[in-house]
């Protein structure tokens, strides 16, 4: 490690890894973005016989990881679509040479290609099955292992072929690394690709993957969740703001829920700052050779904000990102868009703005994915939480730990469930918490809604009084079409159903519903219509013991 990689100790899980690695062992490595995740793989290729195939999304990470590794001297190749043909002549020349034994021809070490090599290319796979024959295939590394599963928030459906890696390669061992991986993208994965069920890595059975699993934060990153104002206008007013005062000329990003946002909110910060936010727009549909100025205008400083979709993200090899503010729509975005700031080890901000009517605004959008509830939930409880530290809020709800027998190295050098000291909710002064007995107003929208599903502004405005009286406002909206619930225009008269208008604000109404729905007093359903998805809120069986 010293001489070829110039490190003087292992960090985190890398030395578990190599360890594992070197026993043959199927792993499962989670570690934080930046957190060194290659060394766990590489290493161990240097100190075995024959080839080590890593599997990693992005050519521009692969290329990367290349250039490094052949400044340490280390013989390391790479076939992807931006290989040119004689390279890969050359490649599979080297790779025939390994096969059939030629003395005096030296092992490529390790070999990085692209998912689509695995899943498309028969000339490639037929080359594995020479170097499987004569025992020269080592491993198999697949690096952002989450793209794998449709649970996760970037699956790629070239990583799903990567199920025939185990069906043709039945003996070589495979390491699964990821930056973001939860209980169910975790268990998809070990499917998808075929790997065995988890085993403590203490014990000593000789089968099964072993999970490792670093600490999941960063000292340096700082978790904040911010108040969103209702209107466009106001929260781009917000952003200037905050950009402005905490990180005036410093790179950041902002990641935006669609193309279209992501060009809107460059353009508004920039004329709402009168130009002293240099931002830039990446998404999916930026032509590559803007993507590439893009990136090099933003090296050099020339744009100091990208406002983009979630495209943008994976190898981004800025180090001083200072802060990243997100609307995202779920924990693992959130998380992992996070990461991209500070890669230097110096401090940078994660902001998350949120408003309580995002909760069924999260809702609609992820309706329709796996799990979707379980996800909106989880970041629904998360982004209106204003107590717990945000580092342990990650750690449970990436470790579920009830579920998970994790290693003990995960809590060498950190106590996952120690206080952070650092976020919004650990920096919060408990004065400034405003603590209220709100057991009348969550009777009263609990009554409304046994009468009739509202969606979430619905009743807000129903129970405070507002939009045209009782029967109006009720009237007006729910109409129920999804899922048979049709319910009709029924009347819901708040002085006979609920004694009464709430007396709320409507912020405080809307902070009531989201604090019943992460209690389980409301649920949510989903109602189709030809454009989007409606969200209406209808009590839960705790809600009618509570109501009754
Ligand atoms: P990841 O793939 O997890 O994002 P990398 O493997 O690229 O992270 O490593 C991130 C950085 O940390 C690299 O600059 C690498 O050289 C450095 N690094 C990795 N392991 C160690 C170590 N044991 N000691 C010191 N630096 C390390
Ligand atoms: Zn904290």
């Amino acid at each position: 490690m010293k001489a070829v990689f110039g490190f003087d100790r292992f960090r985190l899980v890398q030395e578990g890894i190599c360890n594992a690695s070197m026993d043959g062992r199927d792993i499962v490595g989670i570690m934080p973005t930046g957190g060194g995740k290659s060394l766990g793989y590489q290493l161990p290729a240097l100190l075995v016989p024959g080839c080590t195939l890593v599997i990693s999304p992005l050519l521009s990470l692969i290329a990367d990881q290349i250039m490094h590794l052949r400044e340490a001297n280390v013989d390391a190749v790479m076939l992807t679509g931006a290989t040119s043909k004689e390279e890969s002549m050359h490649v599979y020349q080297r790779l025939q040479a390994m096969a059939s034994g030629a003395p005096d021809a030296p092992d490529i070490k390790l070999c990085y290609v692209t998912p689509e090599k695995i899943a498309k290319s028969k000339t490639f796979t037929s080359a594995l099955q020479k170097l499987y024959q004569v025992n020269k295939l080592a491993r198999f590394v697949i690096d952002e292992a989450h793209c794998v599963s449709q649970q996760g928030h970037d699956f790629r459906p070239d990583y799903q072929k990567l199920s025939v890696l185990r069906q043709l390669f039945p003996n070589v061992p495979i390491l699964a690394l990821s930056a973001t991986c939860p209980p169910a993208v975790l268990r998809d994965l070990l499917k998808t690709l075929r790997m065995p069920a988890l085993v403590s890595g203490t014990a000593a059975t000789p089968t099964g993957t072993v999970l490792f699993s670093a600490p999941l934060y960063r000292k340096n990153l700082h978790y904040a969740v911010l108040p969103k104002p209702a209107s466009w206008r106001e929260t781009i007013h917000v952003m200037t703001d905050y950009i402005l005062k905490n990180h005036r000329n410093e790179t950041g990003i902002v990641y935006c829920h669609s193309k279209k946002d992501a060009a809107l909110v460059a353009n508004d910060l920039y004329e709402n700052s009168n130009h002293k936010i240099l931002t830039g727009v990446y998404h999916s549909e930026v032509r590559d050779d803007e993507k590439q100025r893009l990136h090099e205008r933003w090296r050099d400083g020339r744009v100091q904000v990208i406002c983009a979709t979630i495209a943008f993200g994976m190898g981004i090899d800025k180090g001083d990102v200072r802060f990243v503010i997100h609307h995202t729509k779920s924990l693992d975005g959130f998380y992992q868009e996070s990461g991209r700031a500070g890669r230097d080890g110096k401090d940078a901000d994660c902001v998350l703005y949120y408003r309580a009517q995002d909760a069924t605004r999260i809702a609609a959008m992820t309706c329709g994915d796996h799990n979707g509830d379980d996800k909106v939930m989880s970041m629904i409880k998360f982004a209106s939480d204003i107590e717990e530290c945000r580092k342990i809020q990650f750690a449970r709800y990436f470790s579920e730990s009830s579920n998970l027998s994790l290693n003990s190295w995960e809590t060498e050098e950190e106590d996952a469930l120690a206080r952070c000291g650092h976020c919004d909710n650990c920096t919060r002064p408990p004065e400034s918490i405003e603590r209220r007995d709100a057991r009348l107003p969550a009777w009263q929208l609990l009554r409304l809604v046994s009468r009739q599903q509202f969606t979430m502004a619905q009743l807000c405005d129903l129970a405070r009084g507002v939009g045209g009286g009782n029967a109006g406002a009720a009237g007006g909206g729910a109409k129920g079409k999804g899922k048979g619930r049709s319910k009709g225009k029924v009347a819901v008269d708040i002085e006979e159903v609920a004694g009464g208008k709430v007396e709320l604000s409507k912020e405080q109404t809307e902070v009531l519903c989201v604090r019943l729905l992460v209690e389980g007093y409301l649920q949510m359903s989903y109602a189709p219509t030809a454009y989007s998805v409606n969200v209406y809120l209808e009590p839960s069986a705790k809600a009618a013991r509570f109501t009754r």
